[in-house]
């Protein structure tokens, strides 16, 4: 029996029932690629089914206002995939008469598409033979043959790339590709992997050699960013001020409260909220409400949000006045969505 084979075999009786596994629809398989992508599927099942009901063509969601497909995807980090879902949704509308292309070399050409998800793609809508390789490849791969190459550069990447490519079936190149994520997300995981009970337990050189945990190997460590944001909720007594993000680094186009960052935690351990920025507004209270800390891949953001009254709010330039009892009608980073429904609540128990 080959690997492919005795792969399937586990697969068939073991599989999660998923959406996504019920349709040869590219466009959805698509969506379902993009939102799973360093997202757990736990976490990406909700998003998956608000996207395919409120857009179910490509058109729909090319037809969407970005904000609104912000919006939708608010919670889910990353936003630089719901950006290109949309302008994606729009070439594909614009080149190629609305029809989503199911090839590997016409996928690859899609913004926000590379090899992993044009393998995935092409195979699961049209059974081109393409191998994925994505983490749980790597991890299964990597124990299978306990390769020492880092999964982080390029010699270990075509390796890995070159093995899948051997094992992969001819008749059922969807199934095993299937089959061989499923096995590294539910049987051969990171932690715990169950290998008394795994049918690859007399194959696996890491069972044989006890290298399993550092399998697969990483060259590089994350680098983690220290930031400091104070946000300032500027309010009367109807409206408060948003402001859109125009820097292309994290949250890029969304919404936020007025920012000041500080260089470094002492500068945010001492900050007292830059009045300037508030022009002439009568103000009647200033202090911090709460401090947080938000982790990021590479980032992690010690947040403080402030509360400052004014008597009357007027526009200034570059920010929107929206209504306090409707906070969060646009799309903000996940920690300002959290508090701005938190200053909502009070008011709910009023009547
Ligand atoms: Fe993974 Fe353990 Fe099976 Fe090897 S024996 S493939 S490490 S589950």
């Amino acid at each position: 029996m080959t690997f492919s084979e005795q792969l399937t075999n586990w697969y068939l009786p073991n599989k999660r029932d998923l959406p996504w596994r019920n349709t040869q629809d590219p466009y959805k398989i698509w969506l379902s690629e993009i939102i799973l992508q360093q997202t757990r599927i736990e976490q990406g099942l909700s998003y998956y089914y608000t996207f395919v009901e409120k857009y179910p063509t490509v058109a729909d969601l090319a037809a969407a206002e970005l904000d609104a497909v912000l919006k939708d995807w608010e919670g889910l980090g990353y936003y630089s995939r719901a950006r290109n879902l949309h302008f994606t949704a729009n070439s594909v509308m614009d080149s190629l008469n609305g029809k989503f292309p199911n090839s590997y070399e016409e996928l690859l050409k899609l913004k926000g598409v590379g090899t992993y998800t044009a393998a995935a793609i092409s195979s699961f809508a049209s059974k081109e033979k393409r191998a994925v390789v994505d983490g749980n490849v790597y991890r299964v791969l990597g124990r299978l043959y306990n390769i020492e190459d880092p999964i982080d550069a390029n010699p270990g990447k075509k390796r890995y790339q070159e093995i899948a490519d051997d094992l992969i079936s001819d008749k059922y190149p969807d199934l095993h590709n299937q089959a061989i994520m499923e096995f590294g997300a539910t049987h051969c995981t990171k932690h715990k992997p169950k290998c008394e009970t795994c049918i690859f337990q007399k194959q696996c050189l890491a069972f044989q050699k006890n290298t399993i945990d550092s399998r697969p190997v990483k060259k590089k460590k994350n680098k983690i960013q220290n930031r400091y944001l104070n946000f300032y909720h500027i309010a009367d007594q109807n409206n408060f001020l948003i402001q859109q993000r125009t820097d292309k680094g994290i949250w890029f186009q969304l919404y936020q409260l007025p920012l000041h960052e500080s260089l470094d935690k002492r500068g945010f351990d001492n900050h007292i909220p830059n009045l300037e920025l508030l022009g002439d507004f009568e103000i009647f209270s200033i202090h911090p409400d709460r401090n947080l800390i938000h982790l990021l891949s590479h980032q992690k953001l010690h947040i403080r949000f402030w509360k400052i009254e004014v008597k009357e709010l007027k526009k200034i330039e570059q920010h929107q006045l929206v209504s306090l009892a409707d906070p969060v009608a646009k799309a903000f980073p996940k920690p300002i969505s959290e508090f701005l429904q938190n200053q909502l609540k009070p008011k709910l128990f009023q009547k």
